[in-house]
């Protein structure tokens, strides 16, 4: 089942090369079904770390990659641009924050992030403020493993001591404490505004990433800290950065968890479910203002040109992708899946060896009390049909909008009960 060169060759993601984690081969993915090389079918859980909202092999998507092969897959855009590229830029304005006006185009989330805090330091270099060119962000975050997005990752989990002090340091306030659906307490906010006071002449932008904090720690927060937030930037001149790039696209149960706040970003980074799932391409968009002034700098241009800059092939795709969800009902199918996951997780409140557990839109967590061993948990999953991939305390699901309730019950039972199972084991 092994394949020899795989373990050999190929790093998967963060893994050891002497000791690395088991991987299962996939032969095909469909709808919500992953089918082993072996010939298991697994239900998807985790949209491929939060991309593929329509699920795998999906007859629109493919029938978009496929129509604009025909055309070009890829041409630069340095000088040369494309209708895919324009469509998709017309259907991202109409859905994201009103004032955001400009777009960029980039190949990953944490591409992206670097886009964004460049025109950050671009925005104030402009404007001859050269001190500011350090960013503020939130314990618990994570923005991407490129080197200035991975500066702003949590320090704890976000791999800061291994790389020491070749990252530049940053700004960290504590995470937000008050809970999505608690009262808000006002005192969540007051290092934040502390830091701000003392420190944002040489700070250009705080990142955050809105509502949700994924890979940091799977954790909810009120909507208010936002609100606050912008306010507080605003008084003290930084730009807000909003990192959507796993909540956009309906997981959350708004199009983007902006929305839950009513609080628009200086700069907005979006990625993962873009295309579907489909291939890779983010995008980076900022407002009218902020773009005129970095162009009106020293530098004249924004410093920043990748070679597949708005790849064709992706935009089409994105573009279809983004149609096709709101086509639908959208809303009710989150909330219908919001339901199933609170039903079946509360299940598991009472449980001497969980600490939380917690539900918004599509994103079901139950966070224990001690970490989980990933690789035996994993192959549990596996065994059981279902593709959940752990990570320290948290198992979590994520699944493709087009689960269906079997299926979503299937998979909720499953985690349910391997988890029911370390009880015995962590007492
Ligand atoms: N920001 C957030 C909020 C993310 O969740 C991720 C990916 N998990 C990234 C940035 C980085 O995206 P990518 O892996 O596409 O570089």
């Amino acid at each position: 089942m092994v394949d020899e060169f795989d373990l050999s060759h190929l790093w998967h993601p963060y893994t050891s090369m002497l000791n690395p984690l088991p991987t299962y081969k996939v032969k095909k993915a469909t709808g919500v079904m992953i089918e082993l090389e072996d010939g298991r079918q697994l239900i998807d859980g985790m949209s491929s770390w939060w991309c593929a909202i329509h699920g795998y092999n999906h007859p629109q998507l493919n029938q978009a990659v496929s129509d604009q092969l025909q055309h070009m897959s890829h041409i630069m855009f340095g000088g040369l641009t494309h209708d895919p590229a324009i469509e998709l830029g017309k259907a991202l304005l109409k859905i994201t924050p009103p004032q955001l006006d400009k777009i960029f185009y980039a190949d990953s989330g944490s591409v992206a992030v670097e886009v964004a805090l460049k025109m950050a330091v671009q925005y104030w270099t402009a404007q001859n403020k050269k001190d500011k060119t350090s960013f503020i962000t939130t314990r618990s975050g994570y923005h991407g493993d490129t080197w200035n997005a991975m500066s702003v990752c949590d320090p704890v989990t976000g791999m800061h001591q291994v790389f020491g002090s070749s990252l530049p340091s940053r700004y960290f306030v504590p995470a937000p404490q008050t809970r999505f659906d608690e009262d808000w307490n006002p005192a969540d906010i007051l290092v934040l505004a502390e830091t701000l006071k003392n420190h944002h002449a040489t700070i250009a932008a705080m990142i955050i990433e809105p509502i949700v904090q994924g890979a940091g720690g799977m954790r909810f927060y009120h909507p208010e800290y936002l609100r606050e937030a912008k306010r507080l930037c605003d008084q003290y001149q930084v730009l807000m950065i909003f990192d959507e790039i796993a909540t956009g696209f309906g997981r959350t149960g708004k199009l983007f968890a902006w929305e839950h706040a009513q609080v628009e970003p200086d700069i907005m980074c979006i990625g993962k479910a873009l295309t579907g799932g489909y291939m890779t391409l983010s995008a980076t968009l900022t407002t009218r203002h902020v773009a005129e002034v970095i162009s009106s700098g020293e530098a004249g241009v924004f410093m920043h040109g990748p070679t597949f800059m708005a790849n064709p092939l992706a935009c089409a795709v994105a573009l279809k992708s983004t149609e096709l969800l709101l086509s639908q009902d959208w809303q009710s199918n989150i909330q219908r899946i919001e339901q199933i996951l609170k039903h079946y997780l509360h299940r598991l409140d009472d449980q001497a060896h969980i600490q939380d557990v917690r539900v918004l839109g599509a994103i079901g967590v139950v966070e224990l009390k001690q970490n989980v061993d990933m690789k035996t948990l994993q192959q549990r999953f596996v065994e059981r049909g279902v593709w959940i991939r752990p990570f320290g305390k948290l198992v979590y699901v994520m699944p493709p909008f087009v689960i269906s309730d079997v299926e979503l019950t299937e998979l909720l039972t499953q985690l349910v009960s391997v988890v029911m199972e370390l009880a015995e084991e962590m007492r």
